[in-house]
């Protein structure tokens, strides 16, 4: 894993960065954490992209109406 302060390359389930000694420990809770929101984010991502493609499909109709 990265050291979040000097972006130093720890080995994973390292307690302390090796070049800064910084705590870069991530409990479990939090990692847990972490991946639940990655997971809304790639939901919400996908959403977005629905919500482009319907506006974009609105504003060619609307289009096609006034012409
Ligand atoms: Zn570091």
């Amino acid at each position: 894993m990265m050291c979040p302060f000097c972006r130093e390359e720890n080995d994973a389930g390292a307690l302390a960065c090796v070049s800064c000694s910084r705590d870069i420990a991530i409990p479990g809770s939090l990692k847990a954490e972490r991946d639940d929101l990655i997971r809304k984010c790639d939901l919400l991502r996908d959403e977005l992209m629905q919500a482009k493609g319907e506006l974009e499909r609105a504003r060619r109709d609307k289009k096609r109406r006034s012409a």
